[in-house]
């Protein structure tokens, strides 16, 4: 679960060139703006990163005119993502302790961008449970395991802001689903649509197994269009084997979703060798699209070659989601 607020260590403060009433704090693998003199190196704060939803309270008012949203800043040119409050906000005897969760303690919750008009429907039921709802870890938070993993072959694709939708065969009976739901047969359904249009039912039913396939549909109407397509359309990043209850790996996932005539969403390095630099990732993160030359990507997502799970997060795949496209989408 994604800690939206949370103590933790200011770990470096750094000088910002050209200001003097800021500096630049490291917190886990995130950069902010700090008052100067407000905390000192090693010391416990409360770090609330991007996407938090503040309580409207006295000590989060100056949040308001940005309808109390936490989002991606830029500062005398210093990108700053989230923000350090002083331990004094947490409620007199809250226990405190690094890492600790204080995102309900605080009334904080998530903001959740809309699901577009075009896919939402009439709901046939929940996710379905013998299928994984996709979702990507922050590389900020994960310096650990990039430590475990360094040197690691993996494979990197470029992350698309669109909206995850899943197609399943499972005995034979054909599903369509968004984020969090399946959705009844609907014509008029833009993920409905896209299944037709590309035969996804027959296709996977002519597999001969349960499976599902995961990806994003992009496009119009569809998170502002950042790519600027025509129409929509679907990249696929998961192949999951439902009886095995497994991802396939990079080769067999290419060549399924080859195989099928359908599209990966685009591959940034074939063979990229894990680093443990937070922030060489974040720069690698920062670039334009490779649908969109002239567009930003959104970031990226980081996989083992070889599929494997850890402890700690479960599936080793995670994301770096490029500033820059923050910045410019207002997030
Ligand atoms: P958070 O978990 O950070 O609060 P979130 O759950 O809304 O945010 P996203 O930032 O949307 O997650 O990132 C995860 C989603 O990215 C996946 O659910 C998937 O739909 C989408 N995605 C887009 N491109 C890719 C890709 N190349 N590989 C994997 N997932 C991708
Ligand atoms: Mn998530």
């Amino acid at each position: 679960m994604r800690k939206l607020a949370s103590i933790q260590r200011i770990k470096a403060l750094d000088p910002i060139a050209g200001a003097d009433a800021i500096e630049r704090a490291t917190v886990l693998g995130w950069q902010l703006v700090v008052k100067k003199g407000e905390f000192k190196v090693g010391e416990l704060c409360v770090y609330c990163e991007v996407d938090c939803l503040m309580p409207d309270e006295p000590n989060f008012e100056f949040l308001k005119p940005r309808g109390m949203r936490i989002k991606t800043v830029r500062l005398r040119g210093q990108i700053s993502q989230g923000i350090c409050f002083p331990l004094s906000i947490l409620p007199v005897g809250f226990d405190v302790q690094e890492d600790v969760d204080c995102t309900t303690v605080l009334g904080i919750t998530k903001y959740e961008p809309p699901i577009p008009a075009c896919l939402n429907g009439v709901a046939k039921g929940a996710f379905p449970s013998f299928i994984p709802k996709t979702d990507e870890t922050r590389v900020q938070v994960l310096q650990n395991l990039l430590d475990q993993y360094k040197g690691e072959a993996c494979y990197v694709t470029e992350k698309l802001d669109g909206s995850s939708v899943t197609f399943y065969v499972n005995n034979r009976e054909f599903g369509v689903c968004t984020r969090n739901l399946e959705l009844v047969e609907d014509p008029e359904n833009t993920i409905w649509k896209i299944a037709r249009e590309l035969d996804i039912s027959d296709k996977l039913r002519a597999i001969g197994m349960n499976i599902a396939i995961q990806g994003e549909v992009i496009g119009e109407g569809v998170q502002g269009n950042p790519l600027k397509l025509r129409g929509q359309t679907v990249r696929f990043f998961n192949v999951f084997d439902i009886d095995r209850r497994e991802h396939s790996s990079f080769d067999k996932l290419k060549d399924l979703i080859r195989g099928l005539s359908l599209e990966m969403v685009p591959i940034v390095a074939p063979d990229y060798k894990l680093e443990n630099d937070i922030n060489a990732i974040v720069m690698m993160a920062t670039r334009k699209s490779l649908v969109c030359p002239d567009a930003w990507a959104e970031g990226i997502v980081i996989r083992p070659l070889i599929e494997c799970r850890d402890p700690v997060i479960g599936r080793v795949s995670f994301k770096a989601i490029n500033p820059e496209f923050l910045l410019k989408s207002g997030q």
